[in-house]
């Protein structure tokens, strides 16, 4: 992978071009390299490694955002909107680098566009799997959430949709994509059920958090509502969209996915 962190635009010196950018995230073995491999490659990818820092590719669809992710746009001449996906790596210690870029909006060259989060439809079914997946999900929303939350009234910053791409449906144990969505929900509602009665448990009342934090801070979507739903997080200007597909198999299914970050550029 060639990392292309900042774009120099060579017709003006010293100017560089912000590449709008997409990160790839999601737990370790969801199949984010693989992924990331095939869009790079156009073709079905051989075996990844474990990744363990960051990469990125610059990829590009055309300006109608109607090719495949099959066409090579600079080969065919078309005219293209460019932009960067960052990989970055699952395993929970290092979650840190997707953490970062939800911060790292405009800066390093990066504009931040679109969240891909990749889960393992196949495994989702099992309760550590699906715990892990959640935890994650919810720590990526939640930041999304508080960057809207906190930002000065009238100032809302620009909107940063998410895809869940639930992958590896091609496999016969796989979930489909509604029952993906609905069992994540459902362990989103729990956790954030469980985080806010830990912070009551602690003793720690709002009064004691000082004025910047506002007693619902941590909760994700909806103050106080019983079932979290995506839709709830539309308050905060966040879309969730949940689609499945496969990277592998008899032939990738990842076109919806491509069609999601062609519109989000
Ligand atoms: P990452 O840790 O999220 O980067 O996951 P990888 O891309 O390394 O993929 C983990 C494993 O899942 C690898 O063995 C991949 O070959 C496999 N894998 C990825 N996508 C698919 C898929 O759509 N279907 C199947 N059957 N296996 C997949």
């Amino acid at each position: 992978l060639m990392p292309l962190l900042v774009h120099f635009c060579l017709a003006q010196s010293a100017t560089y071009t912000v590449l709008p950018s997409v990160l790839l995230t999601g737990p370790s073995g969801a199949g984010k390299t693989t992924l990331h491999t095939l869009f790079e490659r156009r073709t079905t990818p051989s075996e990844t490694h474990t990744s363990q820092t960051p990469s990125s590719t610059e990829l590009a669809v055309n300006e109608s955002r109607t090719s495949s992710y099959r066409e090579d746009l600079d080969a065919t001449g078309a005219t293209a909107a460019r932009f960067l996906m960052i990989d970055t790596p699952g395993h929970g210690k290092l979650r840190h680098f997707a953490y970062e870029r939800l911060g790292a909006e405009g800066i390093q060259g990066v504009k931040l566009k679109a969240v891909v989060f990749v889960v393992d439809a196949a495994a989702i079914s099992e309760p550590e799997v699906l715990a892990d997946t959640a935890a994650y999900l919810y720590d990526i929303l939640l930041r999304l959430q508080k960057r809207v939350a906190s930002a000065k009234s009238g100032k809302a910053p620009y909107a940063i949709p998410v895809l869940v791409a639930a992958n590896k449906t091609d496999l016969f144990m796989a979930l489909p994509g509604k029952l993906v969505k609905s069992n994540l929900e459902k362990e989103l509602g729990r956790i954030r059920k469980t985080r806010s009665k830990g912070l009551m448990d602690s003793g720690v009342g709002a009064d004691d958090l000082g004025g910047g934090a506002d007693e619902g801070d941590d909760w994700l979507g909806e103050y106080g509502s019983e079932e979290f739903k995506f839709e709830q997080l539309r308050e905060f200007d966040i879309d969730v969209a949940v689609e499945a597909g496969a990277v592998l198999g008899d032939k990738p299914r990842v076109d919806k996915w491509w069609t999601w970050i062609g519109e989000k550029l």
